[in-house]
C-alpha cells in the first residue's frame, strides 16, 4: 500500500456436522477455471477494513437481534471473474456494504492512558474492539509501528487517507482487476460472510493451482490462540516442473522513486511473514473448526441463503450450511503446499507503476513470534501502549495524534519506550 508516513505502512482467514458428504476432486476444481462458471463463483470481501465494517455492523445487529442475524437486503458483494488466462475465470465477491458503521467501534468510553499510569481500562482492547472479527494482520503491523498510534486510533478513529493512501489502494485494485472480475452476491447473514470467505479462499487457491497466480487471497487461523485474519496480497506458483515452490509477494506503492526507510521495510516484512505462518498453518494443520465457531459467534448447522446455496451449485458444491463449507476448505487447505521461506516485497512508484525494487528475505520463524507476542501483550492488556522507540520518534513528524500524545509533552515518556 501507500508510503505515506501517517499510518504504518503496511496497512493495507470439521464441524463433525458439517463434513461434506464428497471431498473435492480434481474434475471439480478444473470445472470452477472453466468459462461455464464465469460470472457464478462468489469470492472474498476487498479489504480487511471492508470486512471489519460490516462485521462490527452485523455483531451489533446480532447483539441487537440474537435470534436472527439478517442484515439489510441491500448489504451486497461483489463477485469476480479472473481474468489471467484466456479461458479462466474465477470469481469473488466484494463487499459493498454501509462504510460509515465503523463509528461503531468507536462508540465506548473513550480513556487516553498515560503510560505513567496505570490503565484501568474494563476490558482489552482485543476483547473490547476485535470481538468476534479477530486480530487483523495489519493489527499486527499497526502496532508494530507504534503501539500508542495504534490505542489513539481504536480510542478516536482512523485519520483520514492521505492521497498516497488513496493512490495505493487503487493501485492495488488495478492490480486485482487484473485477474478477478467482481459479481454482485447476497448475504444474509454472518453465515453467508464466512462462507463466502472460504470460497474464496478455495477459489483463489484453485486459480493458483491452475493458472500460477492469484491475488488478495483471504486468510484466518489462531495465532498465539488469538484468531487472526488477513488477506495475503498476492500468492505465485509455477504451474508446471519440479519446482513448483509457492510464493508469497506483497506489493508496496510509494510517492518518491526510492526504498522505505528500515522501519518501514522491516513493518512490510513482518506483514508477508504473518501470512505466511497463517497460509502454514491452514495447509499443515487441522483447521480448529469447532474453536472457530465458537469464537465468531457462527452456527455450523445454519441454513446457507438461496443465493449462496445457488453459488455453491454453480461450483459444484454440494453445501447447505457453513460447516458444508467449513469442511470442503478444511480438505481443500490438507492438498495446498506451504510457502517458501523466501518472500518477496516488491516497491512500485505510484506515479507510473514503475518498479523501484523489491526486497527478497527469508522468513524468521522465531523474530515473527517475538513480533506476535509483542503485539499480543497490547492487545491482551498485559502491560500500557508503548511509544515508538526514541531512535525511530520521526515517526512522531507525521502522526495526526502527536499533539496529544504524551510522547511529545511527557519528558517521562522519552524513556518509556526503551
Ligand atoms: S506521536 Fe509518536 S509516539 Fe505518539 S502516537 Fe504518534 S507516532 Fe506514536
Amino acid at each position: 500500500m501507500s508510503d505515506s508516513p501517517t499510518k504504518s505502512p503496511c496497512s493495507n482467514t470439521c464441524d463433525p456436522e458439517g463434513q461434506p458428504t464428497t471431498p473435492i476432486n480434481p474434475k471439480n476444481l478444473q470445472k470452477i477455471h472453466g468459462n461455464d462458471l464465469a460470472n457464478q463463483i462468489p469470492v472474498e470481501i476487498v479489504s480487511e477494513e471492508e470486512m471489519a465494517l460490516l462485521e462490527a455492523a452485523l455483531s451489533l445487529a446480532a447483539a441487537a437481534r440474537p435470534s436472527s442475524l439478517s442484515v439489510s437486503s441491500s448489504s451486497r458483494f461483489s463477485l469476480l471473474c479472473s481474468q489471467l488466462g484466456r479461458n479462466s475465470k474465477r470469481a469473488l465477491s466484494n463487499l459493498r456494504g454501509p462504510r460509515s458503521v465503523g463509528d461503531v467501534e468507536d462508540s465506548g468510553r473513550l480513556v487516553l492512558v498515560s503510560p505513567k499510569k496505570k490503565c484501568k481500562v474494563p476490558e482489552t482492547f482485543l476483547s473490547r474492539f476485535r470481538r468476534r472479527k479477530g486480530l487483523y494482520v495489519t493489527d499486527v503491523t499497526a502496532t508494530e509501528w507504534c503501539e500508542k498510534q495504534m490505542e489513539f486510533i481504536l480510542l478516536f478513529g482512523k485519520p483520514e487517507s492521505t492521497p498516497a493512501m488513496k493512490e495505493g489502494c487503487t493501485r492495488h485494485a488495478k492490480l486485482e482487476e487484473e485477474v478477478i472480475k467482481k459479481v454482485e452476491v447476497r448475504v444474509e447473514s454472518l453465515e453467508d460472510i464466512w462462507a463466502l470467505k472460504f470460497m474464496n479462499f478455495i477459489i483463489c487457491a484453485n486459480q493458483l493451482l491452475f493458472e500460477g497466480l492469484t491475488r488478495e487471497v483471504p486468510v484466518v487461523g489462531l495465532v498465539q490462540g488469538v484468531w487472526m485474519v488477513g488477506m495475503i496480497d498476492e500468492l505465485r506458483m509455477p504451474v508446471a516442473g519440479e519446482g513448483r515452490n509457492l510464493m508469497l509477494v506483497d506489493t508496496k506503492t510509494r510517492v518518491r522513486p526510492r526504498l522505505p526507510t528500515e522501519p518501514q521495510g522491516r513493518n512490510g516484512r513482518l506483514q508477508l511473514m504473518c501470512y505466511k505462518y497463517l497460509w502454514d498453518n491452514l495447509v499443515s494443520e487441522k483447521f480448529p473448526s469447532d474453536q472457530f465457531f465458537e469464537y465468531f459467534s457462527l452456527d455450523s448447522r445454519c441454513i446457507l441463503s438461496d443465493e449462496i446455496k445457488r453459488l455453491m451449485v454453480d461450483s459444484d458444491f454440494s453445501a447447505e450450511t457453513l460447516g458444508d463449507v467449513v469442511g470442503y476448505f478444511s480438505n481443500f487447505c490438507s492438498v495446498l503446499p506451504r510457502a517458501l521461506d523466501q518472500l518477496l516485497l516488491r516497491y512500485e512508484l505510484q506515479e507510473d507503476n514503475s518498479l523501484i525494487g523489491e526486497d527478497e528475505f527469508t522468513y524468521d520463524d522465531n523474530w515473527l513470534k517475538a513480533q506476535i507476542q509483542s503485539s499480543l501483550e497490547f492487545w491482551q492488556g498485559e502491560r500500557e501502549a508503548r511509544f515508538t522507540p526514541q531512535k525511530e520518534r520521526w515517526k512522531c513528524r507525521y502522526c495526526q495524534f502527536a499533539s496529544v500524545c504524551p510522547s511529545q509533552t511527557d519528558a517521562n515518556s522519552q524513556t518509556s519506550s526503551l
